[in-house]
This record gives C-alpha cells, structure tokens and sequence, in this order.
C-alpha cells in the first residue's frame, strides 16, 4: 500500500536518512523503532508531505506521493497522529473532533457522521463530549488526539510516540483501540520508545540507526536482535534513573 524507496533526506545542509526502503502493506501493522535521533520522526514527516526528501520515492495505492500536499495526503487516507499533546485543551470535545475533521470542509454531513463513528470507538469521549478538553486526564486527552486522527477516516495511520508519559492500563486501552481500527481496516506505522509494547502489536519491524535501516522483518526476529535493541533499552534504562 505504502512505499518508499531509497530516501534521502536533509535538514539545511545535514543528512537525517540514507537510502530509508520501507513498505506497509494493506492492513499491516509495522514498528518503527529506532534509537533517540535515528529518523524515525523524519520519516513520517516524509510520509505526511511535510519535509520534502531531496531523493527517492514514496508511493500510496501504487501513485506518486511526493509532489502532493499534506492536506492531499489527508485526502488520500494517510494521517499522522502527532507525538505529545495533540488536543487544543481550551475547547471542548466535541470541538476538537471538528478541528479533526476540519477538510472536510463544508461537507457538514460527512464530518458529523465521522464523529458520530468515533464516539462509538471512544464511549469516554462520547460522556464528555461537551467537557473542556484540557480538564480531562492525560490519558484522556491522548486518547482524544487519537480519536482526531480517526476523523478523517484514515487507511493508514501514522502513530508518533503513544505510549510516552502514559499509565500501562491507559495504554492498554489505547492498545485496544488500536487493534479494534485495524479489524476495521486501518494500517499503521507504529513508532514508540516501548519497544515490546511496539513488537508486540506489530507483525513486521523496522529498526533504524542514525538514518540507516539496519533491520526489516518479522517482529518476532527483531526481538532475539540484542545487538540493535540494547541501545534502545539502555537509553530507557538510563532516563529512569
Ligand atoms: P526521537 O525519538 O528523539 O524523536 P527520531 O528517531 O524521531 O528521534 P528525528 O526526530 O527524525 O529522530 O530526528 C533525526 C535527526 O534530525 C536528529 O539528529 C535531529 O536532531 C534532527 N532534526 C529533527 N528535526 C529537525 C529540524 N526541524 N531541524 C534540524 N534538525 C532536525
């Protein structure tokens, strides 16, 4: 469904990725994990349209992407969910899905029926649609920025740090929902600091270092990898103490 070849991309004059292959294929879920600074943001915004590689190519359902714009790309079914707060926490609920839902433009209808089909995935955001948002949890409130990236009606969503500063039974939920979009359909791009967490919702992975892939493959073979994930843990490890 999603391709990209050989990309090589640049922020001013310094190189972020080297030759980034990586492919998701229809109703596939795929890890993106990597070490602080690897890429792995850079290759979303890629993805999304938002940084323009100087080489390479990225494909959706076998068409250019590239010369397309983020608004298109939306339009196409790729939306990127962003890392941290995704909400805007003086407006209420039901407010913020709107935003979501904001290309849709005047097609009122559409946008209603979307949030009305997310509340049906979120019943908490269903109970609190008329509370401000920044008066919810944090819990709640990523789970809101997940529901925002559901408006549009995504066939692949881009997924930048869920988990971070987040409860293990608020991600548990998040996990569920996850799984409960993609019985509907959805692919996904999965990047995350918690790597089992990663591996263990996705059936394929990527691991890059300082913009190089260095593994593709099952999920299952990148967890015997201790060569490759113990940076990553001992980096966890090291911003716990
Ligand atoms: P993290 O987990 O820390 O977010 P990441 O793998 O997502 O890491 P990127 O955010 O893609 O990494 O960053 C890749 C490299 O590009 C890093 O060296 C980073 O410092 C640099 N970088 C990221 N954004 C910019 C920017 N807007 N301008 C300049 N350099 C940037």
């Amino acid at each position: 469904m999603l391709e990209l070849t050989k990309i090589e991309a640049f922020y001013g004059p310094i190189q972020v990725l080297f030759g980034v292959d990586l492919e998701v294929k229809e109703n596939e879920i795929v890890a993106l994990l990597g070490t602080n600074g690897a890429g792995k943001t850079t290759i979303l915004r890629v993805i999304s349209g938002i940084l323009r590689p100087k080489s390479g190519e990225v494909t959706f359902k076998g068409e250019p992407l590239l010369e397309q714009t983020p608004p298109e790309i939306v339009r196409r079914g790729i939306v990127q969910m962003p890392g941290g707060r995704g909400v805007f926490p003086g407006m209420t609920v039901y407010e913020n899905l709107e935003i979501g839902g904001f290309l849709y433009g005047k097609d009122k209808a559409r946008r209603k029926h979307m949030i009305e089909k997310t509340f049906e995935f979120f019943p908490m955001l269903a109970e609190r649609r008329r509370q401000v948002a920044g008066s919810m949890s944090g819990g709640q409130q990523q789970m809101l920025t997940l529901a925002k990236s559901f408006i549009m009606d995504p066939d692949l969503l881009l997924i930048d740090e869920l988990s971070l500063g987040l409860a293990p039974k608020v991600v548990d939920d998040l996990i569920e929902i996850l799984r409960r979009f993609n019985e509907q359909g959805v692919a996904m791009v999965l990047v995350d600091q918690h790597v089992d967490l990663a591996l263990e919702v996705a059936s394929r992975a990527y691991f890059i270092e300082r913009g190089e892939i260095r593994f593709s493959g099952p999920s299952e073979d990148l967890k015997g990898r201790d060569d490759l994930l113990r940076s990553v843990f001992l980096r966890g490890e090291s911003a716990a103490v």
